[in-house]
């Protein structure tokens, strides 16, 4: 699949970079503060485009310089942008990151224009939705723009791809009525279903879990162990690929954008697309930050041939 509509979030990533976290009421002194364009929906669209896909992200900015350089960052890794609009007098989505020297991090929200999204919105973006391959939201964004837009989609006979992140406690039954594919880490997954992940087999009941709710495709990313997919054809664990990793920022984003962007139209190569995902988000691993991190299909395709 290669014509990929992304709905979601947009942030700037502010990171404060600190010897330890602060205690309530201390004051303390930065080692650094950096700042990256950010959000998962933004992620998403960027690893798409960086695969090859035709891209275009449908999001809100605010009418701040923040709104610009977040639209130039994602023209700039070759989304479309068309429909990424200014909503006017409000923030662009600010994520204020605190990282330790142990690699830990606390991080706060301003959703800011995230949550200005419309359902007119979409439907200014029709044509889109109908005739691209493929849509892709997750949680940082309203849900009932995501359930509108995914109900255009399976109307259209599109394929419709649900990243349920971060996690909710109830996803509504209408969204998941037009959710082809569920991709959740094994945090979102147990917060969904209520059982821990520890081994292939709790995998396997949250899996299970997940098709209960009326979703028949099922890949849960587990970190360094891989991803687990469960379809009605096949159901197995794609391991991930031994690296050193050094940041594993927008790993899960990686492996959507790869995976939708390599999934044929007819989802008969499930496991594949899983595989091409899975080493593009080992390169990821490999470098810091998240949009800078995500190779690029050639050095996945590279990767893959040095291999065999
Ligand atoms: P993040 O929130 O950090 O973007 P996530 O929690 O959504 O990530 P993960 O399950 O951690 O997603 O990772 C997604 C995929 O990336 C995994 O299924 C695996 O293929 C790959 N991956 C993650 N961590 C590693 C690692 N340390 N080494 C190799 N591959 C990894």
């Amino acid at each position: 699949m290669k014509k990929i509509v992304v709905i979601g979030s947009s942030n700037v990533d502010t990171t404060l970079h600190v010897k330890d976290f602060p205690k309530p009421g201390e004051t303390i002194n930065a080692t650094d503060v950096t700042t990256a364009g950010g959000g998962k929906g933004a992620n998403q669209a960027i690893a798409a485009a960086k695969s090859g896909a035709e891209t275009y992200f449908i999001n809100r900015v605010g009418e701040d310089s923040d709104g610009g350089y977040i639209t130039h960052q994602l023209k700039s890794y070759g989304v479309d942008t068309t429909y990424v609009q200014t909503t006017m007098g409000a923030k662009t989505g600010h994520a204020y990151i605190t990282l330790n020297e142990a690699g830990q991090n606390d991080i706060i929200i301003d959703h800011g224009a995230n949550y200005e999204l419309t359902v007119e919105d979409l439907k200014a973006a029709g044509d889109l939705i109908n005739n691209w391959d493929c849509i892709i939201a997750q949680f940082e964004t309203p849900i009932d723009v995501t359930t509108a837009a995914f109900k255009m989609a399976k109307k259209a006979g599109k394929i419709t791809i649900l990243n349920p992140a971060p996690a909710i406690d109830k996803i509504p039954d209408e969204l998941l009525k037009y959710t082809d594919i569920i991709m959740p880490n094994e945090t979102e997954s147990a917060k969904i279903t209520g059982i821990p992940i520890k081994d292939k087999s709790t995998l396997a009941t949250n899996a299970e879990k997940l098709h209960l709710l009326g979703v028949k495709n099922v890949i849960i990313t587990y970190g360094d162990k891989g991803a687990y997919i469960s379809t009605p054809d096949v159901e197995t664990l794609v391991p991930a690929y031994k690296v050193e990793a050094t940041d594993t920022t927008g790993a899960g984003d990686t492996f959507i954008g790869y995976f939708a962007s390599n999934l044929n139209a007819d989802m008969s190569n499930f496991e594949e697309a899983a595989k091409i995902a899975s080493r593009a988000s080992s390169i990821a691993v490999q470098r810091l930050g998240a949009q800078p991190s995500i190779p690029t299909e050639q050095e996945v395709k590279q990767a893959m041939e040095d291999e065999e």
